[in-house]
């Protein structure tokens, strides 16, 4: 709906602010832990935090804070039980208010905090308001943007049960491509047949930082459901586009960094490796495959095992990855998709 009202209002307020000389308001982090939370600048206006467990062993999702003089905007928000302390790290950041909120997918590691921390912030409207749209209620929390594929997941829609409706995104988007600003244009994508058929990789484009949601991992194989929609292709094509958006670091100062859906910062070098890994083991399931194996005599082939000590975990086995490959490739005995 009117998003490209307050887009093109922030985008005003952006030139008079550009034309006087711009720049980050400070990061306040003095202290990198708030409770068993990690907070870490990671490039111009955007910083990351790690829940608890810490990036490689937290079982809550990454949460990307964008925080400008004016308002925060955030990537996901992590395990609802962690809420209190996201809230306060989100606090040594910024003082200003949490007024967007965008969810890379449904997962309750990714959305669990979406009442809690939304309902610390409040939505877009004050002193721009009149211009033809509501007047948010000043009950209301932060605006809530997610591909319209999350809401129908989140609403009880797909089978999964419902949660509570001020957790529901209330802003969605079904267009390739949807941009909010927030002092920097901010590029939400869609990423079609991924993990599911709903997920969203973020470019903070003046920071130069992608929130990949999780698409990217350091810590795990990607969870490819393909009951919701997923598929292997569709996970490559989306590590393609980021790799398609990132600036390697010897090209340009610094260069992009990417925050994964869960484990450390990274940069394009890694996403190229993590695309390399998934493309070498779907192309051993698809040879198998063409060779006429069943999946339980490709799973005792142990195709993914040279990966299995890095990637593999309980909740999410390389077995379980293999599978998921299986499910989403073409079955006929000659193609070879790539
Ligand atoms: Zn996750």
């Amino acid at each position: 709906m009117s998003l490209h009202i307050f887009r093109s209002i922030f985008a005003a307020a952006a030139t008079i602010a550009a034309a006087v000389a711009f720049s980050w308001p400070e990061v306040a982090a003095q202290t990198p832990t708030s409770g068993d939370v990690t907070v870490l600048p990671v490039q111009g206006a955007v910083s990351v935090l790690f829940g608890p467990g810490g990036p490689n062993n937290s079982t809550s999702a990454n949460i990307t804070v964008q925080a400008s003089e004016d308002a925060v905007v955030l990537v996901d928000t992590g395990r609802e039980d962690a809420s209190g302390q996201f809230i306060a790290a989100i606090r040594r950041i910024s003082t200003r208010p949490v007024r967007f909120i965008i969810n890379t997918q449904a997962g309750r590691d990714h959305t669990g905090g979406n009442e809690a921390l939304s309902l610390s912030g409040r939505p877009y409207g004050g002193r721009a308001a009149g211009a033809g749209f509501l007047l948010p209620g000043a009950a209301d929390g932060a605006t809530i943007i997610a591909h319209e594929h999350v809401l129908a997941v989140l609403s009880g829609l797909r089978g999964s049960p419902a949660v509570p409706f001020r957790a529901h995104p209330t802003e969605t988007y079904f267009a390739p491509e949807h941009e909010l600003f927030n002092h920097e244009a901010i590029q939400i994508f869609h990423e079609p047949a991924a993990l599911t058929d709903g997920d969203s990789v973020v470019f903070f484009r003046r920071s130069d930082v992608i929130s990949a949601g999780d698409v990217f991992s350091t810590v795990t194989y990607p969870r490819i459901d393909p009951r919701a929609g997923g598929t292997v292709n569709g996970t490559i094509s989306a590590l393609n586009h980021i790799i398609d958006l990132a600036i390697p670091r010897e090209k340009q100062e610094g260069g992009t960094y990417i925050i994964p859906g869960h484990g450390r910062i990274a940069d394009e070098a890694d996403v190229v490796e993590y695309r390399d890994m998934i493309v070498i083991i779907r192309d051993r399931v698809q040879d198998l495959m063409t060779k006429g194996r069943t999946l339980d005599q490709i799973k005792a082939a142990k195709v993914p095992f040279d990966y299995d000590r890095r990637y593999s975990k309980p909740e999410w086995t390389g077995e379980q990855f293999v599978e998921s490959i299986f499910a989403t490739l073409p079955r006929t005995t000659n193609s070879a998709s790539r």
